[in-house]
């Protein structure tokens, strides 16, 4: 026949861009469908209809062809989606501060004027916005237990001493589990005792120590460690931690007290405890440090 063009038309269904899609060929365009995920397995490729018209049919049998295309497409899309049923609690707004500013919801423990959030500093050295060790290590009045912290360091910008004697410090989470603070810039010392080490437990997955003197950050999240009420210890604690934004410690399992002279074993205690930053007889300075309570979050389970 020479009286109209023909134009192949046809339904298929098969892979496209890592999902299963349908392609609807009405000789002028392709129209890709998403389709129920079930029909992945059983169906790879599945040539429905081929038909052919000509010119004064084309627009009757390509509306015919846009219907059926919108059913599938709308049955394939109520069927693709999957609810949990669990009604989360709406998460509270929380301004982001800019730079390393605290966010809105953050317990500010130094903000560079004072240190009236901590015991054991009236030695300490407050000035241009930082606090400086001084005569003994400092503890947090308030308590805390699943919690994000930020703390920004700086080691001395002379360099004295080597390995543990130079630029040492540290952030105890609940008194007793260090993060270590150490002077780690090409100053080499047993791996489980450099900055970004969970002390005496577990190394810093790589070295991001900036050079003496300068400021450097630590942002870490920790979880704090379960006890029954007979002190058997019923779930580790955890701990991930950024040192100058680069991961050290991805939740890392906290194997006990991290102390110098004895292997970790855990101690049984509260909920919540204090911070601590430690003297170990270097002039390292502290500022911009806060900290945000990790809440559980809550929900309605759907009865089964
Ligand atoms: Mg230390």
């Amino acid at each position: 026949m020479t009286c109209c063009k023909r134009y192949p038309s046809r339904l298929s269904i098969t892979w496209f861009r890592n999902r299963l899609a349908g392609f609807a060929n009405s000789g002028f365009r392709q129209t890709a469908l998403a389709i129920n995920p079930v029909l992945k397995l059983s169906l790879a490729w599945i040539p429905i209809k081929m038909l052919y018209f000509c010119d004064w049919l084309r627009a009757a049998r390509l509306t015919a062809a846009v219907v059926t295309i919108g059913v599938a497409a709308v049955s394939f899309s109520l069927a693709d989606e999957w609810k949990s049923g669990i009604e989360w609690q709406t998460p509270p707004v929380v301004t982001p501060g800019e730079g390393m500013a605290p966010p809105s919801d953050a317990i500010v423990l130094f903000d560079g004027t004072d240190l009236s959030e901590w015991d054991g500093a009236q030695n300490w050295i407050v000035r241009d916005g930082y606090a400086q060790v001084n005569g003994g290590s400092i503890t947090s009045k308030q308590h805390f237990g699943d919690c994000q912290l930020h703390i920004e360091w700086a080691t001395p910008e002379k360099v004295e001493g080597h390995g543990q004697g130079r630029g040492n410090s540290g952030v105890f989470f609940m008194g007793r589990y260090e993060l270590q603070v150490l002077d780690s810039f090409e100053n080499p010392t047993y791996v489980d005792g450099q900055a970004g080490s969970l002390y005496k437990t577990k190394p810093p997955l790589v070295n991001a120590s900036r050079k003496p003197g300068e400021w450097q950050v630590y942002d870490a999240v920790f979880t704090a460690p379960r006890f029954d009420e007979q002190g058997n210890l019923l779930r580790p604690g955890y701990l991930t931690a950024f040192h100058n934004g680069v991961l050290v410690q991805n939740h890392t399992e906290i194997l006990g007290d991290t102390k110098w002279d004895v292997p970790p074993t855990y101690s049984p205690h509260g909920e919540r405890g204090p911070f601590s930053l430690q003297d170990h007889g270097n002039p390292m300075r502290f500022r911009n440090i806060w900290v945000r309570e990790i809440p559980e979050l809550t929900a309605k389970r759907p009865a089964k």
